[in-house]
This record gives C-alpha cells, sequence and structure tokens, in this order.
C-alpha cells in the first residue's frame, strides 16, 4: 500500500487561529515539543458531520496541558469551534480530528517557561484503526513495556511523549506477527493497548482495568454507559493476567479503534461473542445521533 506522507497532502489545518494550507503548516526544528515532549493531543472523530463528545475531548486536551504545566491560550469554546472549522473547511463529514497543543522555539532547555504555547488542528478521513477486517478480531501481543506508575509519568494526560511506549510495544508486536500490544501496567495488571482501553467478559459481566496508570478513555466511558443501559454488570478493578485467562470475549474500545472485537492475546483466543457484538452495535448507533441526544442519554 502506498503511504501518502502527512505533510504532503490536499487541504486545510487550523494553526494558531489562521486556516493554513496543509503544505504550509510547518513548524521549526528547535521546537521544545519535538526535542523534551511537551505536547499533547486528542483524537476525535466526526460522524456525519458532528464530532462525537467534542466537548470531553477539548476538556481532556485542556487538562493534559495543565498536567505538562502549560495553558492553551484558546478557550474550550474556541477549541470547538475551531474543530468544527477545521472539519468543515475540509468538506469532511465522517473524520478523525486531531488537535495538538505544544511549547514554542522561544527556549530550548529543560526549563521551557517562556514557551509561546501553540495550537493546531488537523482533520483527515480515517475509517478506523484496525481496518475492514477489524470484526474478524485483532490479535494482540503481550507487551515487555508496561505503563508506567504515575509518579513517573503524567499518566493521565494525553501527553505525546507517553507514547514513546506505545509505538515500542507496537513495533514489537508487529514484528511478532501481531497487530497491537496489550500492556501491563507498571505493577503487573492488565492495562491497555497502544491506542484503546480493554474490556473483558468474565461469567456474562464486563471487567475492565481501573485507568489510574493509562488514560481514562472517552469511548471506555461511553461503552461502560452503554453497557449498564443494557442492564449488564461492570467492574472497574485490578485484572490479573490469571483474571484474563478465565474471560471469554475481549474488545477494545477507542475513537479510532471504535469498539473492536479481540480474538487473540498472547497464546489465549477469545471468541467475539453477543456481548461484544451487542456493544459494537449500541456504539455504532450512538455517535451517529447528535450531540443533544448523546448528552441526554449520558445524563
Ligand atoms: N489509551 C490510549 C493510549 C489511547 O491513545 C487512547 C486513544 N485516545 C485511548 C486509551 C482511548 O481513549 P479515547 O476513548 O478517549 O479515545
Amino acid at each position: 500500500m502506498a503511504l501518502i506522507p502527512f505533510d504532503d497532502r490536499d487541504g486545510i489545518i487550523w494553526f494558531d487561529g489562521e486556516m493554513v494550507a496543509w503544505r504550509d503548516a510547518k513548524l521549526h526544528v528547535l521546537t521544545h515539543g519535538l526535542h523534551y515532549g511537551s505536547a499533547v493531543f486528542e483524537g476525535e472523530r466526526a460522524y456525519s458531520g458532528n464530532i462525537f463528545k467534542l466537548e470531553a475531548h477539548t476538556e481532556r486536551l485542556i487538562n493534559s496541558a495543565k498536567l505538562l504545566g502549560f495553558d492553551i491560550p484558546q478557550s474550550a469554546a474556541q477549541i470547538n469551534a475551531a474543530c468544527n472549522a477545521v472539519l468543515k473547511a475540509n468538506n469532511l463529514v465522517d473524520a478523525y480530528i486531531r488537535p495538538i497543543a505544544y511549547r514554542g522555539s522561544e527556549q530550548l532547555a529543560v526549563s521551557a517557561q517562556l514557551t509561546k504555547i501553540h495550537l493546531a488542528i488537523a482533520c483527515w478521513s480515517w475509517p478506523n484503526l484496525f481496518g475492514a477486517d477489524r470484526m474478524k478480531g485483532v490479535r494482540l501481543a503481550l507487551a515487555d513495556w508496561r505503563r508506567p506508575h504515575p509518579q513517573t509519568a503524567p499518566t493521565a494526560s494525553k501527553a505525546a511523549g507517553l507514547y514513546m511506549i506505545g509505538t515500542l510495544a507496537k513495533h514489537q508486536a508487529e514484528a511478532q506477527g501481531y497487530t497491537d500490544a496489550l500492556m501491563l501496567t507498571w505493577d503487573g495488571y492488565v492495562g491497555e493497548a497502544t491506542g484503546a482501553n480493554i474490556f473483558f467478559v468474565i461469567d456474562g459481566k464486563l471487567h475492565t482495568p481501573i485507568p489510574d496508570c493509562f488514560l481514562d478513555g472517552i469511548t471506555r466511558r461511553t461503552v461502560i454507559a452503554l453497557a449498564r443501559a443494557r442492564g449488564l454488570e461492570v467492574i472497574e478493578r485490578h485484572i490479573t493476567l490469571d483474571d484474563m485467562a478465565t474471560a471469554t470475549e475481549a474488545f477494545l474500545a477507542g475513537t479510532a479503534a471504535e469498539v473492536t472485537p479481540v480474538r487473540q492475546i498472547g497464546t489465549q483466543d477469545f471468541t467475539p461473542g453477543k456481548i461484544t457484538e451487542t456493544l459494537v452495535a449500541d456504539y455504532a448507533d450512538l455517535v451517529l445521533m447528535q450531540p443533544e441526544e448523546v448528552a441526554r442519554r449520558a445524563a
């Protein structure tokens, strides 16, 4: 498959308040965010022109920046408006939206108090993280890399630097012939995949790890609400590999991954079943609803 490089595409990117031609949305190589990882981002999806849970994503973006010690200059309302505007400017209705905020190039050292904060928002067409075959179920390798202790890294932040671990884990998994990796937490419990949270069905109940050292995904919270609305019991807890061995179904939940069945983790097989299918369908229905209806259901 021919790759279309991300810096050589048609389109428009919202960049520090301006609509900029895609190929002109550049920054200097001596940018703090690049050298020291002082960058936070979001991954959002629009369905039929509506960005699903836009307010929650914007709130997390602002909070991710605060956790890295900086304030994004734009208000939440301005960021929401910019996300919608860039979607329109690119004539897209079904798309992935990527806001990123980062420290600029005024200082290039560990101390970065005087750097300016930049915000860029791009969007493009991206059907699903795992492609057309995802309903067959993805295969996850058990990664050697683990999610760090919350005192080691700002784990509640969607910080660019934390994806260094994800890329290492994912590359290792791909080298072993798997689609993605399941990472454990620093203390050995089941954590998350490299870009999505994980759920298991054990004895007819839904079990998912407590997100105490990784992202509490917006999709994760949505799936928990959908499951409870179906009368399913949802248990958030620390899950060991022995617990995982008793699970019959497993699936991933994330904005890019949506709800994706898992058919293998390491040497363990899972059979995507009724509960997974129901939640895949409920999520697919919910994302197509008008934002007011989505908000009403979450209340
Ligand atoms: N964990 C990681 C590492 C992720 O990158 C994502 C995707 N943002 C998630 C979990 C799921 O988060 P969300 O459902 O908010 O997209």
